[in-house]
């Protein structure tokens, strides 16, 4: 049965680094996807970045991952001013909870220590009390994480992930882009679920 999923990214590029694998492969098993980016992060954009170029490129990055144009939402906050805006947020994802039902939220876990992050995990959480939530693993920005949940996923899948990162111009020479490393992390969580590749969450609410 078709799902709703719901990916929450603060930035764009969060969900294509913390469970791009996972979304292409939920979008191969027909469910139906839908992606809200908050901020295009215009004020922590290097010199020689356009305005706005995040969003152009996430749109070619989504649809990479297999999911509909039509249903990627962006918004107009800024960049690390997140906790200011928060009841702003919380709104936004209520209407979301009201119109959209979604089955399943990807949202930032717990455990991250970026302030945006922080808010939309948290604000995520408050909104979607019926859905079941899984909260991504972005390493650099969770030095401590509790893997409750495994999504395998196959080579196909992990390469999509690559070349969706690959979308952001601003991403190139992070060593957190570095294939290697997305494919040794894969290949880590893969060993610890028993499978050949895999991607890691924080199992905050599971319902069926
Ligand atoms: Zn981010």
């Amino acid at each position: 049965m078709s799902k709703k999923i719901l990916a929450l990214a603060p930035h764009p590029d969060d969900i294509e680094f913390g469970c791009g694998a996972t979304i292409s492969k939920l979008a191969s098993q027909g469910h139906d996807i839908w992606y809200f980016a908050f901020s295009p992060c215009n004020r922590s954009m290097p010199e020689g970045f356009e305005e706005n170029q995040l969003y152009r490129e996430l749109e070619k990055s989504a649809s990479i991952l297999g999911i509909d144009g039509s249903k990627v939402n962006t918004f107009d906050f800024e960049v690390r001013e997140f906790p200011g805006v928060r009841q702003e947020i919380l709104e936004i994802l209520i209407e979301q909870r009201n119109s959209l039902k979604p089955d399943l939220v990807l949202l930032p876990s717990s455990f991250d220590i970026h302030q945006d992050h922080k808010v939309v995990s948290d604000e995520g959480v408050r909104a979607f009390k019926n859905s079941s939530i899984l909260g991504y693993e972005l390493p650099w920005n969770t030095p401590k994480f509790h893997h409750g949940y495994f999504s395998k996923v196959t080579q196909d899948q992990l390469e999509k992930k690559i070349s969706s990162i690959h979308c952001y111009q601003t991403q190139k020479g992070k060593n957190y882009s570095d294939p290697e490393f997305i494919k040794g992390l894969a290949r880590l969580r893969g060993v610890q679920a028993g499978a050949e590749l895999a991607e890691g969450f924080e199992l905050i609410r599971w319902i069926e």
